[in-house]
């Protein structure tokens, strides 16, 4: 066994129960971690909706049950684990099934271990399933985070202490003291790396949804917008393919705010990125690049046809009705310049401000080409 340098004062016993310790937060560290990031993409707390998940939480976390009774902690002549708080950690995730499926992986592993059927490792498996089905019930009361741990971990250190003196009589009573500070401890820590590890995801989820989309429409943003523009200007050039760049752009958009008010203008931009995404092929890249201007990126498309859809675009504008904050209906109308790579220059974007630029010179509600006059 290793020893800790120089401390040879400490004692075999409390140095393995130390290593135990440890490889046990280990483990459970690195299956939150990879529960996280890695198994469940979407992992959140609280019940999920279908069984499929519920089954598959609890086949997992079952696993991770069976890993934690492999490693136990030995202390004072007591050899305990912490199945249990994989257990919790099923509930918590997905409830009573979870729990309970968890549960039945970790009773039939210790059946199995255990090779022959006898009256304790039944009772055992039945207080394995017992606990599943109590813990699985608190984590799906509408109670706090906190408190569902804390309600979790008393149960079981209540329950299980009960069973130990069932078994042990006062034989259980050291054992019993152990669990409850081993299990308190283990909770805690569970507890706080798991509440940590899913605000990290949270976060992290909300600032590439931030760095990517634009917050009012939900359609790309310009940052997205010029990665997808660069990307498919080189594949149009790799594959010999038309890349169509439409700009578009409200008229009068700065009446609307000044007639009324910034908070209907946003509701406006709104309902406007709804329609140019409805109008668009399910493939096209459609982007809030400005205040009131929009742009559409058609990969495969030449310039004749990017110019019928720029104008059924324009024409879908101009015949729906914009319903503001208060119910008040009204309409707009926007300009269009298109712009088609190879046809024209590598400069797609400029040909195609010049062409909106050409749209709005020419009396507005118009789509307008770079090539045409
Ligand atoms: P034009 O036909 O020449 O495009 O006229 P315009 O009024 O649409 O253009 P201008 O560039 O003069 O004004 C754009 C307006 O867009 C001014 C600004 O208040 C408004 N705008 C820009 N971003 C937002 C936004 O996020 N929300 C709202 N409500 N308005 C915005
Ligand atoms: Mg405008
Ligand atoms: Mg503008």
């Amino acid at each position: 066994m290793l020893r800790l340098w120089g401390v040879d004062s400490m004692n075999d016993l409390s140095f393995e129960t130390l290593q135990d310790l440890i490889a046990n937060f280990s483990i459970v560290t690195a299956y939150l971690f990879l529960a996280s990031q890695v198994i469940y993409k979407d992992w959140n707390l609280g019940t999920p909706t279908t069984l499929y998940t519920k089954l598959h939480i609890g086949v997992l976390t079952g696993i991770l049950g069976i890993i934690l009774m492999e490693f136990t902690v030995k202390l004072n002549g007591t050899i305990l684990d912490f199945r249990n708080l994989a257990i919790t950690i099923a509930a918590l995730f997905g409830g009573v099934y979870s729990a309970l499926v968890t549960g039945i992986i970790i009773s039939l592993m210790r059946l199995l271990a255990f090779g022959t059927l006898s009256p304790a490792t039944i009772f055992a498996a039945f207080n394995t399933l017992i606990i599943s089905i109590i813990l699985g019930w608190i984590c799906t009361r509408n109670l706090s985070y906190w408190k569902k741990w804390a309600y979790a971990l008393f149960l079981n250190n209540l329950f299980t202490i009960i069973i130990f003196h069932i078994n042990l009589g006062s034989k259980g009573t050291i054992p019993s003291f152990i669990y409850l500070i081993m299990m308190t401890l283990g909770g805690i820590f569970t507890a706080y790396l798991t509440q940590f590890l899913i605000k990290a995801k949270t976060h992290f989820q909300m600032i590439e949804k931030a760095a990517t989309f634009d917050f009012l429409t939900e359609l790309n943003n310009h940052r997205t917008f010029d990665e997808a523009f660069n990307s498919l200007l080189l594949e149009a050039k790799d594959k010999n393919e038309a890349l169509t760049l439409m700009i578009i752009d409200i008229d009068h958009f700065k009446k609307v705010n000044d007639t009324y008010g910034h908070p209907n203008g946003d509701t406006v931009l709104k309902q406007l990125g709804k329609l140019l995404k409805d109008a668009s092929r399910s493939f096209d890249i459609v982007s809030r690049i400005g205040g009131e201007e929009f742009a559409i990126l058609l990969y495969d498309c030449p310039h004749k046809h990017a110019l019928i859809i720029g104008e059924r675009i324009r024409m879908a504008v101009r015949n729906q009705e914009f319903m503001l904050n208060e119910g008040k209906v009204i309409q707009i109308t926007v300009s269009v310049g298109v712009a088609t790579y190879p046809d024209t220059n590598e400069n797609i974007k400029g040909e195609a401000d010049k062409a909106l630029y050409k749209a709005k010179s020419c009396g507005r509600n118009l789509v307008c080409s770079n090539q045409f006059t």
